[in-house]
C-alpha cells in the first residue's frame, strides 16, 4: 500500500490509477466496520484509497479530540491485509491551509440529533469530507449507516454541489451484544462496556423513546437524545465520558 501525504502527490497518482476509484475517508483507530467498507470498496473498485485524518474542526469538545484513539501501526496492517492500494494520511496544513477560515455548513438535518448536541460538529464534517471529496476524486465514497445523519448530509451535500462522486451508505457493524463498533469503544470501563450492549437492544425494542431514555438513564448513561427522524430511531448517550451513537431502521 502506498502512502501518500498530499494532495498533489495524490493528483500525480490519481492520473494513472486504475478505475473506478472508491474512497473510504476514517479517523483511524480501525475496526470491523471500517473494514467492511474496505471489503466493499476492494470488491466494487480497480482502486481503494482509504484516508485517516482526525479532524479537529468537528470535535466540539477539546478533550474528546485529544482523546481520540490512534492506532497508525496496527491500521497499516490492517490496510494492508486488505489489499487497500492506497493510504491519504495529510497532515492538519494540507487539509487546512485556510486555517479554516472557510466552511460549509448547512441549515437544516444538520442542526437536529447530533447537529444539536454538538455545536459546529457538522460543519467541521461536511467542510472536511468536501475538501476530501474534491482532492481524491473517488467515483465512490463509503460511509457507514453508524452515522447515518453523516451520511444522508454528505450524500445530499455531493448532490446539492454536483460533485461527481456517488455516496453510498453501508450497514453497520456490531459485536456480539448489539454494540456497534465504534473507536471510541476502547475508552469505555469494563462496567461501561457491557451497559453499553444494552443501547442497541432498547433502540429494536417496541419501548417508546421516553421508556428507553429512561433505561439508559437509570442505567448511569447521560442521554443526550432518542428520537425518530427519517424512518430510523436515533440514540446518542454518554457512559464512562465515552459518547456512543447508534441508529436503527424503524
Ligand atoms: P470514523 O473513523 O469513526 O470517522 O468512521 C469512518 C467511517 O467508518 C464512517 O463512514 C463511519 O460511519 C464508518 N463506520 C464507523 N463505525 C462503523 C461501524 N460500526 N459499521 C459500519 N461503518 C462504520
Amino acid at each position: 500500500m502506498k502512502i501518500i501525504k498530499t494532495a498533489a502527490d495524490w493528483k500525480f497518482f490519481r492520473a494513472s490509477a486504475n478505475t473506478p476509484v472508491g474512497f473510504v475517508p476514517t479517523m483511524g483507530a480501525l475496526h470491523s466496520g471500517h473494514a467492511s467498507l474496505i471489503r466493499r470498496s476492494t470488491s466494487e473498485n480497480k482502486t481503494t484509497i482509504a484516508s485517516i485524518f482526525i479532524n479537529p474542526t468537528q470535535f466540539n469538545n477539546k478533550e474528546d479530540f485529544e482523546k481520540y484513539p490512534t492506532s497508525l501501526d496496527a491500521d497499516l496492517d490492517l490496510l494492508e491485509k486488505l489489499n487497500c492500494d492506497y493510504l491519504f494520511l495529510p497532515n492538519y496544513n494540507e487539509i487546512y491551509s485556510d486555517n479554516y477560515r472557510f466552511k460549509l455548513s448547512e441549515n437544516s438535518k444538520s442542526k437536529l440529533l447530533c447537529g444539536a448536541h454538538r455545536p459546529g460538529h457538522f460543519d467541521g464534517v461536511l467542510t472536511v469530507v468536501m475538501k476530501l471529496l474534491n482532492i481524491i476524486e473517488p467515483d465512490t465514497c463509503y460511509m457507514g449507516e453508524k452515522d447515518y445523519q453523516q451520511f444522508l448530509l454528505i450524500e445530499e451535500m455531493s448532490k446539492a454541489f454536483f460533485l461527481k462522486s456517488r455516496i453510498v451508505p453501508c450497514e453497520t457493524v456490531r459485536e456480539a451484544d448489539g454494540l456497534a463498533m465504534s473507536s471510541r469503544n476502547l475508552r469505555l470501563t469494563p462496567t461501561g462496556r457491557e451497559k453499553a450492549g444494552v443501547i442497541n437492544k432498547l433502540l429494536k425494542s417496541d419501548k417508546t423513546l421516553e421508556q428507553i431514555k429512561l433505561e439508559l438513564v437509570h442505567l448511569g448513561f447521560y442521554v443526550d437524545y432518542v428520537e425518530e427522524h427519517w424512518g430510523r430511531r436515533f440514540v446518542a448517550a454518554t457512559i464512562d465520558n465515552v459518547r456512543l451513537i447508534d441508529n436503527v431502521k424503524i
